[in-house]
């Protein structure tokens, strides 16, 4: 159960699971004072009259705290069953939550609660820590972990917990040891004590990554890659002859960086960062040409099924009246037919090669590739990018393609290691899509819209959200959008697609394809669309739920549409009770089309973790570090990192033998024992 909730195994991991915040009993506020301005706030006092208010969707658990100066109203929406089977009415509770209005009523949602007894009312700071509802549900609560972990501290010392860091980083940056910062993140004795732990496990923390990430850095510079020495007839036939418009300066200006970059006879590893639509393809095309102009093949991969093939369509289109060999390589693609492709990719005869990860399968050999492009990844983690190829000998030079505009402290940590290219124009004469926010009300006339410009000869895509957690449910509203939306456009009229992700690939695939050839006007689909994309005739995008999507991701949608030369719209429909906040991040997207000042915004409001699953996947996971917040701290393991990876390459230095291990966890050998 704590495996696969939280991830705990050992007793370490216990160590490791660090408390988010610290409940001080010392800071208790009187009901009385409670009002719609406070923000957190921590209360004591009775329980009564629990009762389920509402129905079906609305329904919720509703009871009331009181003391001798007041009451407040507490609410669950969610697991509301068993906090009645738990909570018992006239017994004394101490509560944490943050204060809500609703219906001109106070309330806190989902507080954490608990009984107050001689163990909840020590005071002083109580560690709280992460937890999930269904730990919860099992009685591992709060208190639980904390026991745990402080029966753990009574059975170790100072030596279980060695130093790991060299002494003179410990110095230089003023660190505290690490037995006491794991002990005191637990159990801070005083708040500064706190502090000092805190900051010594967020630097430890983002040293490692940055670590990682200089070595990779390191070794990427000394890389000997193939040389690309001259531009040939492909590169400026094409330029001169088939280019289907002007390059705009800032495609210029990275194939050039590129250019220089691949004529080193070091291995390139280039990001090439473009808002959506700022033309990545075209770049990547060219690139491709160059290795070719130097006897070598290319390949472009892409994150799913989709986006290679419809690459594959516009980069066959392209390079269509130059004669050249382009292959699309996909796991779709059966026994027979692929048997050639792998001939063609080993004997050179296909020049170049799209496709999926089936182009790195141990089975595909090129040639001689030159050139590998990923396009849009935020997928592939730091060190899983440069494993990529390693099997060939002089591994090839990389480009890798983002949309996602990433803020500068967020690439020091996805893509620290790679050298970055900016294309920071737009080609000209794109008109702006037109953005609205519309609510559930609007429905009606938001469809008349949509119909209106569909009879204009336009297509529209409706998307609904489809997070993890929420996946039955959304599943089920989306079936349901479905049949709405069949109502809404009648089947003797028009013809209506849907794409998720639970359809198989083949019936996906056919899907996207009756949208992009025009035979369906109306795309029904989850957020599986939303990269890359590209079908010019859409013009609408309507996204269903907005409130529930990342800043980032309504961005990447909206980027569907606006592609042709037609006025494009984006409507975010939204709930007509949105909260403030929710709000304003709606009206961040309302407002502007520039993607940076997006993810940012996104950023700053979120957390990376949820944008883009940096806590929760890929190669780092960030237990205690905000790579917001944490700047100041990014900057200076990313010097430290630097200078230590300068100095000792490989970490061969005695001293370093305990961060080697550090950054490598995988192949280390635990002493620690397993929980049962
Ligand atoms: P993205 O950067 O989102 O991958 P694409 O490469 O798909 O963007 O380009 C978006 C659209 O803009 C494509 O239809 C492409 O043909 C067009 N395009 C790219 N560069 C230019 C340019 N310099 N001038 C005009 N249109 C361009
Ligand atoms: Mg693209």
């Amino acid at each position: 159960m704590l495996r696969t909730e939280l991830e705990i195994s050992t007793f370490e991991d216990l160590l490791y699971h660090y408390p988010y915040r610290y409940s001080d009993r010392s800071q208790v506020s009187k009901i009385g004072s409670v009002n719609a301005q406070s923000d957190q706030v921590q209360l004591v006092g009775t329980l009564v009259n629990i009762f389920d208010d509402g129905e079906g969707k609305r329904k919720r658990l509703v009871a009331t705290l009181y003391d001798d100066t007041g009451r407040i109203e507490l609410i669950w929406f969610q697991g509301a069953q068993w906090m009645k089977k738990t909570l018992k009415e006239h017994e004394r509770y101490i509560v944490y939550g943050r204060v809500s209005t609703f219906n001109g009523n106070i309330n806190i949602a989902h507080p954490e609660i608990e009984p107050l007894n001689a163990e909840t009312a020590v005071a002083g700071l109580q560690p709280v820590y992460p937890t999930t509802e269904k730990l919860r549900a099992r009685g591992i609560s709060n208190r639980s972990f904390a026991k745990l972990t402080q029966a753990l501290f009574e059975k170790i010392g100072q030596g279980d917990i060695p130093e790991i860091l060299p002494a003179n980083i410990i110095t230089q940056y003023k660190l505290c040891n690490r037995y006491n910062a794991i002990r005191w993140v637990h159990f801070p004795d005083s708040v500064e004590h706190e502090q000092v732990a805190r900051y010594r496990l967020k630097w430890e923390e983002l040293f490692a990554s940055q670590l990682t990430i200089a070595q990779l850095r390191m070794k990427h510079h000394i890389q000997p890659g193939w040389k690309f020495e001259k531009v040939g007839d492909y590169f400026n036939d094409f330029y001169n002859k088939h280019l289907p418009f002007q390059l705009t300066n800032a495609q210029k200006r990275v194939l050039k960086e590129i250019r220089v970059d691949t004529a080193t006879g070091k291995q390139m590893n280039r990001l090439v960062q473009g808002d959506v639509g700022s033309g990545k393809t075209i770049v990547a095309v060219m690139s491709m040409l160059l290795a070719m102009d130097n006897g070598f093949q290319a390949c472009m991969m892409a994150p799913t099924e989709i986006l290679a093939q419809q690459h594959f369509q516009s980069i066959s289109k392209l390079l269509k009246p130059m004669n050249i060999n382009v292959t699309l390589l996909t796991g779709s693609i059966k026994s027979k037919e692929r048997k050639e492709i792998l001939a063609g990719l080993a004997d050179g005869s296909i020049a170049i090669a799209v496709g999926t990860h089936a182009l790195i399968e141990e089975s595909v050999q090129f040639k001689n590739l030159g050139l590998a492009v990923i396009d849009e990844q935020h997928r592939f983690g730091v060190g899983q990018r440069a494993r990529l190829w390693s099997k060939n000998e002089t591994a090839p030079h990389i480009l890798v393609m983002t949309a996602t505009p990433i803020p500068r402290t967020l690439a020091m940590t996805l893509y620290g290691d790679l050298d970055v290219s900016t294309i920071d124009e737009l080609p000209p004469g794109r008109q702006e899509i037109k953005t609205v926010n519309r609510t559930d009300i609007h429905r009606a006339r938001v469809m008349e819209f949509i119909r209106k410009e569909i009879d204009k000869g336009r297509q529209a895509y409706i998307v609904y959200p489809l997070i993890e957690e929420s996946e039955k449910m959304d599943y089920e509203s989306l079936m349901a959008g479905y049949e709405q939306v069949k109502i809404w456009f009648p089947e003797h009229k028009y013809r209506i697609a849907m794409v998720h992700g639970r359809q198989e690939a083949g019936e996906r695939q056919r899907n996207m394809e009756r949208f992009a050839k025009g035979e369906a006007q109306v795309l029904v689909a989850t957020t599986v669309i939303e990269v890359g994309v590209d079908v010019p005739n859409a013009s609408v995008m309507l996204i269903e739920s907005a409130e529930r999507f990342g800043l980032s991701q309504l961005h990447q949608l909206r980027g569907r549409v606006g592609r042709g030369a037609e006025q494009s719209y984006c409507i975010l429909l939204t709930s007509n009770k949105l909260g403030l906040d929710t709000l304003r991040r709606i009206n961040v997207v309302v407002s502007t089309n520039n993607g940076f000042k997006i993810a940012e915004e996104d950023l700053s409001m979120r957390g990376p973790g949820d944008l883009y699953g940096t806590r929760q996947s890929g190669e780092f996971k960030f237990k205690i570090a905000d790579i917001v917040t944490d700047v100041a701290i990014l900057e200076q393991t990313r010097n430290a990192a630097l200078q230590l990876i300068t100095e000792d390459p490989g970490l061969r230095n005695p001293q370093h033998m305990a961060l080697r291990e550090l950054i490598l966890p995988k192949t280390r050998q635990s002493h620690w024992g397993k929980i049962s």
